[in-house]
């Protein structure tokens, strides 16, 4: 948790909302800065566009008032809190605070749910504390065109208090608060794919019962935009990126269609685009012809700074961080063997039996130098097996790995996919609010985005090797796709559009998720995996779960 000498900042009305509606979405925005864009806020701030202006002011005397006040700021250092509230009147000689909402009136006894009766209590006891008579707050329901009375008594006033003092003390209390059980509430919250209730509730059950509910993910659909064509500039027109040459529109992309913008070599990028990039919160990533990543522009949306010291802090702690680095390397020898007994089958069955055993080694690991002999000698084992798990008379061989640089075809679709996979872990450590330089396992390096490679071990089986085996199998991709330079084997630029097309595929690929059951991209899975390490890290999860396939 962040300790700082300035007095904490005064609790926003809607914060102590949030927190009565369920503490965790409270933690989730005020303390992460989290914010995820759904109908519902989207339709809120509609409701609300007739009142976000200020306009008008409250006399002394409130006899005196004439008209209404609009978007009207109040804060007290003795509660702790600040508002802003709708809209003031003046009716029967006291100062009514009115509350717009965008849904229908509830028909329950009161009128108002809980945190809307607390919001607008709030807004009554600043009220007070300005001088006003304030015993009535107002919630206006837009759908339904109501007006629902609130009148402010000593049982929802000591509600309210309880309200402020609790979430006070869930902002600095270091952990998240647990999510709430099968509660209809996730199933409209704005940041469910954020939280991940129902997942960090299975792992935290253990009994077995990992099922959950698949709620909707809201990046699936949108995808990298790619942009390799020596001399090209990618411009914004209106909503849209647009990828220009010499001769003319090359390609474009909705903005709202786009994760974010990888760049290959000599390519420029317009200042209207970046900022149109950046202020969506999707980076831009720089990376050489070859697919080296040679740097990144992030937005200045610095959420989860909690988030990042609890990493810093656990990289320093070589316990916690072996601890992590044993799960994540598990996963990925555990997919390496999965590849291989889907691929090989009975052929394979020493190899198999070695891995095996070597998944077991890595389980009991006691540092993590013995971690990297494990980790190496099972790549050893399926780098061995991989040529065979080629098709015959494809052109194509491999004996094991190499890079640096790779010196046949195989290997140079590996290397590129790797460096593809680590931009795709760094987005989505940057998504989640860690710091993609420093990791657990990859120890920190200048130059060396050690969290993502951390995030990608279980993956890289899943994702390049698949991809790198489907596309020789399929004849997709044939030798004319690559170039030797020196000792160096590399893929052309047709031979990187193929590989990258394919790797797409991939990624977008819906497969059942291991662990909870439902439907889920990759790309999406490789998302939920980084929000796990984070829920680890921060003590919400007993520890991280691998993504591992059968
Ligand atoms: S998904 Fe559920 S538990 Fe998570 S913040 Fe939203 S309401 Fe709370």
């Amino acid at each position: 948790m962040l300790t700082s000498l300035e007095a904490p900042d005064p609790l926003p009305a809607r914060m102590v909302n949030e927190f009565v509606y369920c503490p965790r979405l409270f933690w989730l925005e005020h303390v992460e800065r989290e914010f995820e864009e759904s109908y519902d806020t989207v339709d809120g701030e509609r409701v609300h566009r007739r009142v976000d202006q200020p306009r008008g002011t409250i006399p002394d005397d409130i006899a005196q008032m004439r008209s209404e006040a609009s978007s009207v700021e109040l804060a007290s250092e003795h509660l702790g809190v600040v508002a802003k509230i709708d809209l003031v009147r003046a009716d029967g000689g006291q100062a009514v605070p009115i509350d717009f909402k965008r849904g229908r009136a509830p028909a329950i006894p009161g009128g108002a749910y809980d945190p809307e009766r607390v919001q607008v209590c709030i807004q009554a006891l600043l009220l007070r504390e300005n001088g006003y008579r304030c015993d009535l707050a107002r919630i206006y329901y837009a759908a339904s065109k109501t007006y629902v009375d609130i009148p402010i008594d000593e049982a929802l006033v000591t509600q309210t208090l309880n309200a402020i003092s609790g979430a006070r003390v869930a902002a600095v209390a270091g952990t998240p608060p647990a999510p709430l059980i099968d509660s209809p509430k996730c199933a409209r919250c704005s940041l469910n794919s954020i939280c991940l209730p129902d997942e960090t509730n299975a792992l935290r059950r253990r009994n077995g019962e990992t099922r959950v509910r698949a709620f909707a993910a809201p990046s699936d659909d949108r995808i990298p935009m790619y942009v390799m064509e020596p001399g090209a500039r990618v411009g914004l027109s209106g909503e849209r990126l647009e990828v220009r040459t010499d001769a003319g529109v090359q390609a474009d992309a909705r903005l709202d269609d786009i994760t974010h913008l990888s760049l290959f070599g000599n390519v420029q990028v317009s200042s209207q685009a970046a900022r149109a990039l950046l202020s969506r919160d999707e980076p831009i990533f720089y990376l050489s012809y070859g697919g080296w990543l040679s740097g990144y522009a992030r937005s200045i949306n610095d959420h989860s700074l909690d988030l990042r010291v609890e990493q810093h802090l656990l990289a320093r702690d070589k316990e916690r961080s072996l601890a992590i680095a044993r799960e994540i390397v598990f996963g990925k020898v555990k997919n390496q063997r999965t590849m291989m007994r889907r691929a090989l089958g009975a052929k394979a069955k020493p190899a198999l039996r070695a891995m095996a055993f070597l998944m077991h080694r890595v389980q009991h690991a006691v540092s993590a130098d013995e971690l990297l002999g494990f980790e190496g000698a099972a790549a050893q084992r399926y780098f061995e097996a991989f040529g065979e798990m080629l098709s015959i008379g494809t052109g194509f061989e491999v004996t094991g790995r190499n890079r640096r640089p790779p010196t046949d075809p195989v290997n140079a679709m590996l290397s590129f996919g790797y460096s593809m996979l680590a931009k795709e872990a760094v987005a989505a450590a940057l998504a989640v609010g860690f710091e993609p330089g420093l990791g657990f396992y990859h120890r920190p390096r200048p130059g060396r985005p050690s969290l993502a490679l951390d995030l990608m071990e279980e993956f890289r089986p899943l994702v390049v090797d698949s991809t790198v085996l489907t596309l020789v199998n399929s004849r997709e991709i044939r030798p004319n796709h690559f170039d030797r330079r020196g000792r160096a084997i590399v893929l052309t630029t047709d031979g990187r559009r193929a590989f990258i097309a394919a790797l797409e595929r991939r990624l977008r690929a819906s497969i059942s998720h291991p662990i909870f059951g439902y439907q889920v991209t990759y790309r999406r899975a490789l998302h939920v995996q980084a929000r796990l390490l984070a829920r680890a890290i921060q003590g919400d999860l007993p520890q991280y779960p691998p993504f591992t396939t059968r």
